[in-house]
This record gives C-alpha cells, structure tokens and sequence, in this order.
C-alpha cells in the first residue's frame, strides 16, 4: 500500500513514516501543500494521511481539491484542532477519518488499516505479493494457493522481509531477529535457512544483494550485475 502523508512537523512526521514503513507500506512523505500536489500528480496514492495546518496553507485546501479529482481516494485527517467543528468540517469536507493530535502511532495505525480495510478490503494479518500470502495470524503461507510448510526460521525470514517490501534488509539484522541464537561464528546458518525457504515458496520472490543481504522487491524486477534472484548468496 503507497501513501501520501503530509505533515510539517519534523519529529511527529518521521515517526509517522517509521511506523508505516515497517507495516510494510510504501511512504512519500511531504511537508507543504504545493511538494503533496506534485507527488499526487506523479504517484499512485491508496491514501492519504493529512495535516491541516502547514506552512504554504490549510489541508482543507488540498482535501477539497482531492475530492474534486479523486473521488475515491481514502484521506484520514492528523490534526491538532479538536473542536467539534474542525472535525466536522474536515469530515463533512470528505476526509473518512479524523484522527485528533497527540496521538498514540498505534491508533493511527489501527484507523489506518480499518481504512484500508474498509476501501480495499485488505486483511489485516495477511502479506501478499504475486500468488504469496503470508497469515501471521496462523503462521501459514501459501503460494498460488498451495499450502507450503516452513520452519520457524523460514517463515520468519520470509515476514520480515515481506514487511519491509522494497528494502534491502541486512544478513546482520536477518541473523539477530530470525536465527535462534542471533549471528554465530556459523557463518552459513542463515544461507542454509534462506535457501530452504527460496526451494519452498520457489523462484522470483527473495533477491540477493551480494555482500549487503536480501530484499523481496514490490514489483518483480531484471537481474543486475549487483545482484540475484534466487541466486547463490
Ligand atoms: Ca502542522
């Protein structure tokens, strides 16, 4: 999921974009009206996640103009204006959600998700990516709608990465958070997980980026001189 977030509050809108990024959505984050307008202009956006008070206007501005061209574009208002009639009037100006500041990241990420649920009809505990679904909710993965039996470290290697979609995520993390034991001097523990799990959900999923680590890309992607798809590590 790609979304627009637009906040000018440096430490509120970086932890925003943390928060996002490891639920494995993709984040453009801007801080004035007129870089949010460009950016709807060049992306595809499946939200967007607003302030109103910014430096070059009011949000309302750029809701009324979405909603003029976007119809169904979702948009959950971040704002610190908590009287009755700021939220009706960003309501009633088309946003689906209303979300007062200070918040807690883990209710915006709740409204975040049951937006998206209810827009796409997402599941929540599900990842997906090309015939991939992933439940964490039942640890269980499929791949074309065939059950495929990992081990604990597999299925954690593939959610991790499948969470951090489009990033390249170090051995050195790989081997703290999935192996049992953290990194070992076994240099090749985490090789021998990885190739299990590659030989089990089958090639085009996990690219090797030689000496660094290993990403799974959003969309499928050509070999490069740099790295492999499914390739020696
Ligand atoms: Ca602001």
């Amino acid at each position: 999921m790609k979304v627009l977030l637009l906040e000018d509050d440096l430490e509120l809108g970086n932890g925003v974009r943390i928060a996002l990024s490891d639920q494995s959505m993709e984040v453009v984050w801007v801080r004035r009206l007129s870089d949010a307008a460009s950016s709807l202009d060049a992306n595809t956006f499946d939200m967007v996640l607003l302030d109103l008070g910014l430096p070059d206007g009011d949000g309302l501005e750029l809701l009324g103009r979405l909603r003029r061209h976007r119809k169904n574009l979702p948009v959950l208002i971040l704002s610190a204006r908590d009287r009755l009639q700021d939220r009706l009037r960003g309501l009633d100006g088309g946003a689906d959600d209303y979300l007062v500041k200070p918040f807690a990241l883990a209710e915006l990420l709740s409204r975040v998700r049951a937006l998206a649920r209810r827009s796409y009809g997402f599941e929540e505990d599900q990842l997906t990516l090309r015939g991939l679904a992933l439940d964490e909710a039942t640890r269980s993965v499929t791949v074309n709608g065939r059950e495929v039996e990992l081990s604990r470290c597999e299925f954690d290697l593939l959610a991790l990465l499948l969470k951090r979609m489009g990033r390249v995520v170090t051995r050195r993390a790989l081997e703290q958070q999935v192996l049992p034991g953290g990194p070992t001097n076994e240099s090749n523990a985490l090789d021998v997980h990885m190739s299990n799990l590659r030989r089990k959900i089958g090639k085009g999923y996990v690219r090797t980026v030689r000496g660094i680590g290993y990403v799974i890309d959003a969309r499928q992607r050509e070999e490069s001189a740099d790295s492999t798809l499914d390739g020696a590590p």
